[in-house]
């Protein structure tokens, strides 16, 4: 006798078969899809699954910020919920946040007629993906409060945020005034906030495994980087750093040096968990557009100045920090030895979530375990919605627990036409996420 829920392909397939033309950029095979935040597309998936909700006796509601949440109709006092988004970056797949919400609205209409302790509810959030407005988790951080109003005036497409929430009936003077429309009522009634995604990686891909059981969530910090040298003339200037202050050869240096102090860091830590990325190497058109020193090099002259972008992330906020530091020593010493200054301009920092709920990942793997999936556990190396509802605590003070699922997706593709997971690989995700959502938390 088990209670685990099995979740057939064809539940998943049904869904796919309307939503893989909402949003779609043509209608041949590969096309990729574009659903910008607050735009109609997004805003026409959402509305399919309030109609599916209500065709199944759900409820259907949309808070004022333009977030729908699916529920079950009885009146429990605690709450097992998943949530994902229906946005895409341009050119996108139709599978990052989609799969998500599709999984959870088959889990809870494959349940909702079942005897159960606690209501269910899908949280389909606005405007996950930054690519839109620069700001990530529109939806979800201006339900819960966090979002600062100055991201009202950010544009896409001809129009500021502001408008386009209007435009999808959206109010953004829930923004504008610091308000919240999950209120610390409703956070206290949830028992456990759960996420299917796609890995977009390709981890779960190269191990063959069914399913990959999220242990934390990692965050960025980003900087400019620039370097600040000399032009002179190349053929008068002699070689050595005694006469040229070099900002492109100190670049150099600076990239290896970095390398090195990060594998030398894996060796001394290994189980540290930290990505170093250099994106842009005087690369960036937004940037270059105001940037006329850059434009003061050329083929004839020693480069007098330089950029790169220097992204760092990882679970442990702690230790990314004390990593920083290094690194930074680094950058400073190695320009210095050039000749050349460096200055270090913070792009952004976010907190990551250091550990998703503990129980939660020990529930998934019993699961999997019974359902006969495999199965492996690894943390989240892309920012998602379930990050702002692990900074959610009950009243009582303890963190509101969070889980996410991953699933794989074909050769770790992701932000892509490309992007793809089966019906077969949701299906199991949301098998899993279903047995979970009826069982509850056990703890
Ligand atoms: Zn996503």
């Amino acid at each position: 006798m088990t209670n685990d829920m099995i979740i057939s392909a064809q539940n998943i397939a049904d869904h796919y078969a309307v939503l893989n033309r909402i949003g779609a950029l043509g209608d041949h095979p590969g096309a990729g899809f574009h659903r910008p935040a607050y735009s109609d597309e997004e805003t026409a998936v959402m509305i399919y699954f309030e109609t599916q909700a209500k065709r199944a006796g759900l409820k259907a509601r949309w808070d004022a910020v333009g977030n729908l949440f699916i529920e079950t109709t009885d009146t429990q006092e605690q709450w097992m919920e998943c949530g994902s988004h229906v946005d895409t970056v341009p050119d996108g797949g139709n599978f990052d946040g989609l799969a998500g919400v599709v999984a959870g609205f088959t889990a809870i209409a494959a349940l909702h007629h079942k005897p159960r302790s606690h209501g269910l509810r899908l949280r389909i959030w606005r405007g996950e993906e930054s690519a839109s407005f620069g700001i990530t988790s529109i939806g979800a951080s201006a339900a819960l409060g966090t979002l600062a109003a100055s991201a009202l005036d950010k544009r896409h497409a001809g129009r500021s945020l502001r408008q386009a929430m209007q435009e999808q009936g959206a109010d953004p003077d829930i923004i504008a005034s610091a308000q919240r429309t999950i209120e610390q009522d409703e956070i206290d009634q949830i028992s456990a906030h759960l996420e299917l995604h796609i890995e977009q990686g390709i981890v779960l891909e190269k191990k063959g495994v069914d399913i990959g059981i999220v242990t934390g969530i990692r965050a960025a910090s980003r900087d400019w980087i620039s370097l600040h040298g000399e032009f002179d003339h190349s053929g008068a200037t002699p070689m050595g750093n005694e006469y040229r202050r070099d900002a492109n050869l100190a670049l150099a240096h600076i990239l290896v040096n970095l390398d090195a102090l990060f594998l030398s860091h894996q060796e001394e830590d290994c189980g540290l968990d930290l990505i170093q990325t250099i994106g842009h190497i005087n690369s960036n058109a937004e940037k270059n557009s105001h940037d006329s020193e850059l434009y003061s090099n050329a083929i004839s002259k020693v480069s007098g100045y330089a950029y790169f972008s220097y992204e760092l992330r990882s679970c442990n906020d702690i230790l990314r920090n004390r990593y920083k530091q290094k690194a930074i020593r680094v950058i400073q010493e190695t320009a210095t030895a050039f000749g050349v200054s460096a200055r270090i301009e913070s792009i952004s920092n976010s907190s990551a979530v250091k550990a998703l709920d503990q129980s939660l990942q020990t529930d998934m793997q019993r699961i999997c375990d019974t359902l006969g999936y495999s199965y492996s556990t690894l943390p989240s190396g892309a920012w998602h919605d379930a990050a702002l509802m692990a900074q959610q605590s009950h009243s009582n003070q303890t963190p509101l627990p969070v889980g996410m699922i991953f699933i794989p997706c074909q050769h770790g593709k992701s932000h892509s036409p490309e992007e793809f997971a089966s019906n077969e690989q949701i299906a199991k995700g949301t098998s899993l996420l279903a047995t979970l959502m009826q069982q509850g938390l056990s703890k």
